[in-house]
């Protein structure tokens, strides 16, 4: 079927990853330092990750793509959660369960993400 998706430009992306906290089906990931579709069926193409990436590597572009389905992001999102593995540097701030919507909504994006917290600052 043919229907709005996301594209991702490989030559753009910085492997930043903030396209990837803004899908909310967790439909982006970063591998190999460039943000990944890892299936077309998590992106709703609504487009939430645009305005979130700063090199202007992701377009809506409507072509054919498998349909989105909705329960397939439920099982994905439940399999995450369950895969969650600690992050590297054990900070519990790094941790996404430790903010509280009020903490993360006033702060600039590399604060707001716990991946960019500890890690980031020490290398890991
Ligand atoms: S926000 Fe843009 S630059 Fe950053 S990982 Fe996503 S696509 Fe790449």
């Amino acid at each position: 079927m043919k229907r709005n998706i996301i594209r991702i430009d490989e030559e753009k992306c910085n492997g930043c990853g903030l396209c990837v906290s803004a899908c909310a089906e967790g439909a982006i990931e970063v591998v190999d330092n460039k943000a990944r579709l890892i299936s077309e069926k998590y992106c709703d193409g609504l487009g939430a990750c645009l305005g979130e990436c700063p090199q202007g590597a992701i377009i809506i572009e409507e072509r054919e793509a498998e349909e989105f389905d909705d329960e397939a992001v439920d099982v994905h999102l439940k399999k995450q959660q369950t895969n969650h593995k600690p992050y590297p540097c054990s900070c519990p701030s790094a941790e996404p369960s430790h903010w509280k919507v009020e903490d993360v909504g006033t702060e600039p994006a590399p604060v707001r993400l716990p991946i960019h917290h500890q890690c980031f600052l020490i290398g890991l």
